[in-house]
């Protein structure tokens, strides 16, 4: 129940500058968000790699609202690649872009995420990396998918998400594996009307697991975005009854959830990739973490009482 209330919080203005500017907000934010500067994460990069991990990292901003907070944003992705470059990690560390903040929704807004994410993913490709475009809300992704294909014209590793909640991705998910692209598969974390998108959990992991077996039997390669325990589980399995080697699909989890459970999947072999998002725009990105387990809003509400 508490979920959609949430999400809802997070397009409020009003509640953007409460939260913001709570004083106690910003030790929860360092959960989920280990950074505010490319300097910042570095060190953790290193921290990750050296324990056998692989990252995605995300430079958090959406909501964007003039062209030159765009471009604004390209200079972030490529700052970072600048950064990236001298760890000489290659692919083991590749980006997450949300095209929101590349100005998908301004005026123009598709030819310009387009051309402001070319550069990002032509100098992750300069550093022998990839880029993948996340999964926003449904109204978005016609024009995702549509970036996404364009851009692996010249890049066929770029990667896309596909959001199991929604009724659409089955389809998506059987055009994706034949085109052999790389694909994240994760539950979906927006407020969805029941017109597009299931709403019960039951039916979302069903989806999840139907979505899964096309991807596994397909020619792409499969990224498992969940902390599910059942469905790293079932992965598993599908992967095994396809015949994939262990490095023929990979899992992902967010920074901050389930790291224990990100260490075990490495020392097995398989690779685990940790999203990492970091900067100052996390209001967006916090409130869904929020919103995706009611424990995280107990403990936030109650640092702002007993310490606020
Ligand atoms: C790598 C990655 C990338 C993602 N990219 C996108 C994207 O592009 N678009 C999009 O819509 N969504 C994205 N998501 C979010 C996703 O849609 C879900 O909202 C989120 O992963 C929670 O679903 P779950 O599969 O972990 O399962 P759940 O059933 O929600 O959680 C399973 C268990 O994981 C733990 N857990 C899950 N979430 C949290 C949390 N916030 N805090 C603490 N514990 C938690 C709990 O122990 C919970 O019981 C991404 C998720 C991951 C892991």
């Amino acid at each position: 129940m508490l979920g959609p209330v949430i999400l809802a919080a997070s397009r409020s203005d009003r509640m953007r500058r409460l939260i913001s500017a709570a004083p106690v907000t910003k030790q929860v934010v360092d959960r989920f968000i280990p950074g505010e500067t490319v300097t910042d994460v570095v060190p953790i990069i290193r921290d990750l790699t050296d324990q056998g991990l692989e990252l995605t990292m995300d430079v958090v901003g959406e909501d964007i609202t003039t062209p030159e907070q765009a471009s604004a944003a390209r200079d972030a992705y490529l700052a970072l690649i600048d950064h990236l470059k001298e760890l000489e990690l290659g692919e083991r560390v590749e980006m997450s872009v949300k095209l929101s903040m590349f100005g998908q929704a301004l005026e123009g807004g598709h030819e310009l995420a387009l051309a402001n994410v070319r550069p990002v993913v032509e100098a992750a490709a300069a550093i022998g990396t990839t880029v993948t475009l996340d999964a926003e809300d449904h109204t978005t992704l016609d024009s995702m998918f549509a970036i996404h294909e364009e851009l692996r014209k010249d890049f066929p590793q770029t990667g896309c998400v596909i959001q199991a909640y929604l009724f659409r991705t089955e389809a998506d998910a059987r055009r994706l594996a034949e085109s052999g692209s790389r694909v994240r598969l994760v539950k979906g974390a927006y407020k969805e009307p029941a017109e597009v998108a299931y709403q019960q959990k039951h039916e979302i992991d069903k989806a999840y697991v139907r979505i899964l077996k096309t991807l596994m039997e397909g020619e792409g390669y499969p990224m498992i975005g969940s902390h599910d325990p059942r469905l790293i589980a079932i992965a598993q399995e599908l992967a095994h009854k396809a015949g994939r080697k262990l490095d023929e699909y990979e899992f992902q989890m967010l920074y901050g959830i389930r790291g224990e459970e990100h260490l075990r999947l490495a020392a097995e072999g398989h690779r685990m990739r940790v999203y990492t998002a970091y900067g100052t725009d996390w209001y967006g990105y916090f409130m869904r973490r929020l919103a995706e387990k009611p424990a995280n809003l107990r403990f936030f509400v109650r640092s702002m009482i007993t310490k606020g």
